[in-house]
């Protein structure tokens, strides 16, 4: 090609810089552009950023660019190294259409943003769809989050809800807290102790606390006290998310207790150890070999049969209207003395828990809070740890999670250079 065509350069964005497209070689699987300095070329020294003349030598680099179609394009570039006056040693020019970290085109990296920050793609998918390493495409991703993090602003909320998460297979948790009104998350922070939430009240300040009106969250003592110093206006209600957690948990730590340490003959114990799924459905959703093993297990072991007849008859509670308060007082009462006589001690250690927190419960009655923001978002985080295979990093856990469950995604701008 004797001379620069100005399409190709408009083609790879070349028009406001000082290089220009000299060939162009199209392969069976990639495109090649070679890239040269234009004659009156001018370096920008990739130090100080002045304006240099004299180049001292010119060596040619390899950068990858957006892919055309099904074809790799690779970008050849003439770059030169130069004397300026800032310092006394050899500097390589600066490339504005580089990027900064990365043997790519800076077009390249902000189209990967786009697709990591707009698209629900894993890591491992980019990495696939554009051919490039993982390790590239997981420093990219972590990059443009924390970049898009200075970019957030915890919105003025009035009903949220504290959440924490187990990161590493539970050896350390976030803190996690929700706007309900918009179903978004606005804080994640690391630790499950009083100061991981205390970090966010006073992120807030005691303006905005003193606006808050509810804060549903788990029965989890640090919080409770967190949100007793920092928001004592606010009605604390218990999460009915965490609740229904914890009595599924008791069920099935009576099973495990029956079907491990007990008098029960071996082949029965068999039958309860199997018997983990059918004991989290609901009667109405059972299917009929569901129904019929419920039977069986009637037959075998009365008290973990009571006790799962027991905690469906719990999910009532969550029917009453808040005119009926006192109707379900008197009904969680009952409930709590009738989970006592059947006799399975993790059932009476739940039994006691609702005890200790009756007034927060009722307060679910009263605000009327179900549990789908939190069970909402806790199915985002399940999907997010998924689909990292273990994340390393609690910081990048935690972006993800301010990505996918709350609003910076939707925050992404190129980088400016
Ligand atoms: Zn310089």
């Amino acid at each position: 090609m004797a001379q620069s065509h100005p399409i190709l350069n408009r083609l790879v964005d070349l028009q406001q810089t000082n290089f220009e497209v000299v060939d162009v070689q199209v392969k069976e699987e990639e495109i090649i552009w070679k890239i040269r300095h234009k004659k009156e070329a001018i370096y920008i020294c990739s130090k100080c950023g002045e304006n240099v003349l004299q180049c001292h030598d010119k060596k040619w680099i390899e950068l990858k660019d957006v892919p055309l179609g099904n074809k790799k394009t690779q970008w050849l570039v003439e770059r030169a190294r130069i004397l300026c006056t800032c310092s006394n040693n050899v500097r390589v020019e600066k490339l504005s259409f580089r990027s900064s970290h990365h043997e790519l085109t800076k077009r390249f990296v902000d189209y990967v943003e786009n697709v990591l920050c707009t698209k629900m793609f894993t890591v491992a998918d980019v990495a696939r769809l554009f051919d490039l390493d993982y390790g590239v495409v997981y420093k990219i991703d972590h990059e443009v989050l924390r970049r898009l993090i200075q970019l957030v602003q915890i919105p003025d909320p009035i009903n949220i809800s504290v959440d924490e998460k187990s990161f590493k297979k539970g050896h350390s948790y976030v803190t996690i807290v929700t706007d309900c009104d918009s179903k978004k998350v606005i804080w994640v922070s690391e630790g499950n102790e009083k100061k991981s939430l205390d970090q966010f009240f006073l992120v807030l300040g005691p303006e905005r606390c003193l606006r808050i009106k509810t804060v549903s969250k788990d029965l989890w003592k640090p919080y409770a006290a967190s949100c007793t110093e920092y928001i004592p206006q606010a009605t604390q209600v218990a999460d009915p998310f965490h609740v229904v957690k914890r009595l599924n948990e008791a069920i099935d730590q009576s099973r495990k207790e029956l079907s491990v340490g007990s008098e029960l003959q071996v082949s029965k114990r068999k039958t309860i150890s199997n018997m983990q799924w059918v004991l989290r459905y609901k009667q109405e959703n059972m299917k009929p070999k569901h129904l019929e093993s419920l039977e069986y297990l009637a037959k075998i072991n009365e008290p973990l049969y009571n006790a799962y007849l027991h905690k469906e008859m719990f999910f009532e509670f969550f029917t009453f209207k808040p005119s009926e308060v006192k109707d379900a007082e008197k009904f969680l009462i009952a409930w709590i003395v009738d989970a006592y006589k059947i006799g399975l001690l993790a059932l009476q250690e739940f039994a006691l828990y609702i005890e200790r927190n009756t007034d927060v419960l009722l307060n679910i009655v009263i605000t009327q809070r179900s549990s789908a923001i939190s069970e909402g978002i806790n199915r985002k985080i399940s999907v997010i740890k998924s689909m990292a295979y273990g994340y390393r990093n609690i910081q990048y856990f935690m972006l993800k999670i301010m990505q996918r469950c709350g609003v910076l995604g939707s925050l992404w701008t190129p980088a400016a250079c």
